[in-house]
């Protein structure tokens, strides 16, 4: 992973379902490839085409782009020699970046979570595994309002700093509303003595469906200011586009004053929220001086 002493910002995309889907996915990545993110993730789904679609395509940014890429892997329906296997490919096509996950069970993400009789139960025993097999660079999730199966914040922050101290570099936050919600669970991580990097992810509002996409992932009910900002705006998809995008880059705003490094940007596999908010913000790598890019 690329080290940054200027802020910076890094892209997720899911994997096409279609050869269709993979041409938007792709047009995405070659839009956002100029900008330089720290690095580009995949994320893992439940099964079959899907996970081969992760595997597919981030083994092609490893092979066919400058972007850095990092696999997302959950330990959903995975024996622990299935996913040494999925490990090793990652590692032998040039993927050592991972985001060690434990999933939800298929279906009902708040179903009961039966873990697979050769598999592992927590993201903490995947960061161990990952961490055995070789040099990667791992993250975890984090939830800046507790993981929903999580009794309290406390055992929330407990566990998540174990499975940070497991092996894990960095977490990346969940989505969230507030800069406070964020700042309060990095201050909950820094607590407990421990000092992995947090990211705090982020979801360009630029729909009403990208604000329903938010509240159902961060499990919270948004402030009510928030809705006062964008619920009149419902039917009118430009003044909900450009106001959710002012509310967005107020909150990056935000984080980025309060020393966080590096935004981590939620893209749907498109590109132009997401660069938008990047030339808003400032964070684009300025390009270097032509002398200096032409010499060897
Ligand atoms: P864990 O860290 O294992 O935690 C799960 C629960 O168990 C928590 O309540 C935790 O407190 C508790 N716990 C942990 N360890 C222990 C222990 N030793 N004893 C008792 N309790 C414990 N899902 C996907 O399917 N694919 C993806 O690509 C994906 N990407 C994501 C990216 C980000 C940034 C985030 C925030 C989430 C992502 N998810 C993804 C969703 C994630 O898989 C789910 O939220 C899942 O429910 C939790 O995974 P985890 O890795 O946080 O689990």
């Amino acid at each position: 992973m690329k080290s940054a002493h200027c802020p910076t910002f890094s892209v997720e995309f899911f994997p096409p379902r279609d050869e269709p889907d993979e041409a938007v996915l792709w047009r995405a990545i070659r839009e956002l490839e100029p900008l330089d993110p720290a690095y580009m993730s995949i994320t893992y789904g439940a099964g079959g085409s899907s996970r081969d679609g992760t595997i597919r395509n981030i083994a092609r940014v490893a092979t066919d782009t400058t972007l850095v890429p990092m696999a997302h892997l959950t330990a959903v329906n995975h024996s622990v020699a299935e996913l040494r296997n999925v490990i090793g490919h990652f590692a032998a096509v040039g993927v050592h970046n991972i985001l060690a996950l434990r999933g939800d069970p298929p279906g009902d993400p708040m179903g009961e979570w039966v873990p697979h009789p050769q598999g592992l139960h927590y993201a903490e025993e995947l960061v161990r595994l990952v961490r055995e097999l070789g040099d990667f660079c791992v993250g975890v999730s984090a939830f800046p309002y507790g993981h929903p199966r999580s009794a309290d914040l406390d055992t929330d922050t407990h566990y998540l700093v174990r499975k940070l101290r497991a092996g894990a570099d960095f977490a990346i936050a969940q989505l969230f509303f507030e800069a406070e919600d964020f700042l309060r669970l990095r201050d909950r991580v820094a607590a407990a003595g421990c000092e992995a990097l947090m990211l705090p992810g982020i979801m360009p509002l630029t729909t009403p469906r990208t604000l329903r996409k938010t509240i159902e992932l961060s499990g919270a009910t948004p402030p009510a200011w928030l809705v006062d900002r964008l619920a009149p705006l419902e039917d009118d998809p430009k003044a909900f586009r450009a106001e959710g995008l002012d509310v967005v880059t107020e909150l990056c705003s935000r984080l980025l004053a309060e020393g966080v490094p590096e935004l981590h940007f939620y893209t749907f596999n498109r590109s132009k929220a997401t660069r938008e908010l990047v030339e808003r913000l400032g964070l684009r790598s300025p390009a270097p001086p032509l002398a200096v890019a032409a010499r060897p």
